[in-house]
């Protein structure tokens, strides 16, 4: 059985599931990659600030599976003190991109994404008119965002031509994030989690979701990417163990009902595991 995709605003489509690499150390992360286009992950999510761009490109490279058949999203890191206004910002922009495609060892990107919005800089527009370059030359297959807010948002879609796919933004039963999915889908912006299982941290012990968990022979880890799925919400868990990253992708076999989701509505405490992103810099 394969995971079902979305179809992003400009026809592209992304795998619901993909595998996130966040803190795994470049030399582990050509093994874990691996691991997990073997289990059938298709999509996979790094990012310039990982540094890992590398091992995953490895892991690519190795794996013998179709290059058009994976949809590798890296990100463009805020990189402190950088100025990203005028046209230097741009041409940094693009000497940023050259180098994660060439650590990757690839020749296009499926998803390019701003790594975090830092609005109290005013460059992201500027940033996004080199996105846009890219996304037209064809080295990029769809531009997006992470982190982005409302606002943000509104004067990209204002202020630019093109519209991102998607916000990958923080999103996990404690923190559902109603209110941003809601904008999302009103403008056509897919919404993709992550740090999705919480960090594995105490969502994976909530009473609720554990009686849910026994109730379907599941694991939490699987009834919360269940509820991703079943949510309409593209995620992207991350683990460097083999099983795990193997349990993460075997949710196919089940369904939520009504209840449950209910039950998961009830676990939400609007609480961040990661920075508000509009303060973040
Ligand atoms: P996650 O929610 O995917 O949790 C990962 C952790 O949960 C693992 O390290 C492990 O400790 C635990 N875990 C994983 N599978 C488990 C299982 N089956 N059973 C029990 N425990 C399990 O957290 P994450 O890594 O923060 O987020 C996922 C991905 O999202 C990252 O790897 C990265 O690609 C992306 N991300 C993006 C941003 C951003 O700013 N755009 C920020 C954070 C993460």
């Amino acid at each position: 059985s394969t995971i079902p995709s979305v179809t992003l605003n400009n026809g592209v489509r992304i795998p619901q599931l993909g595998f996130g690499v966040w803190q795994v150390p470049d030399a582990e992360a050509a093994t874990a990659v691996r691991t997990a286009i073997e289990a059938g992950y298709r999509s996979i999510d790094t990012a310039a600030i990982y540094e890992n761009e590398a091992g995953t490109g490895q892991a690519i490279a190795a794996a013998g599976v179709p290059r058009e058949e994976l949809f590798i999203t890296t990100k463009l890191w805020n990189s402190g003190t950088r100025d990203w206004s005028g046209l230097q910002g741009q041409d940094a922009v693009l000497h940023a991109f050259d180098e994660s495609l060439a650590k990757l060892g690839l020749d296009y990107i499926d998803l390019y994404l701003i790594h975090w919005p830092r609005p109290m800089h005013g460059t992201f527009l500027n940033i996004w008119k080199a996105f846009e370059k890219l996304y037209a030359e064809g080295r990029v297959k769809a531009v997006g965002v992470s982190n982005f807010g409302p606002q943000q948002l509104d004067a990209l879609r204002q202020e630019s031509s093109i519209v991102p796919v998607l916000n990958q933004v923080e999103l996990h039963p404690h923190f559902p994030q109603h209110e941003l999915r809601e904008y999302h889908a009103a403008h056509g912006i897919a919404t993709e989690a992550w740090s999705p299982l919480g960090q594995g941290k105490e969502l994976l012990t909530e009473p609720e979701l554990v009686k849910i968990a026994e109730k379907h022979g599941r694991t939490v880890a699987q009834v919360v990417l269940r509820w991703h799925l079943q949510s309409g919400i593209i995620a992207i868990p991350k683990s460097v163990t083999p099983s795990r990253i193997r349990e993460n992708i075997d949710v196919l076999g089940f369904e939520l009902d009504a209840e449950d989701l209910s039950a998961i509505a009830g676990v939400a405490t609007g609480k961040r595991l990661g920075p508000d992103p509009q303060e973040f810099d």
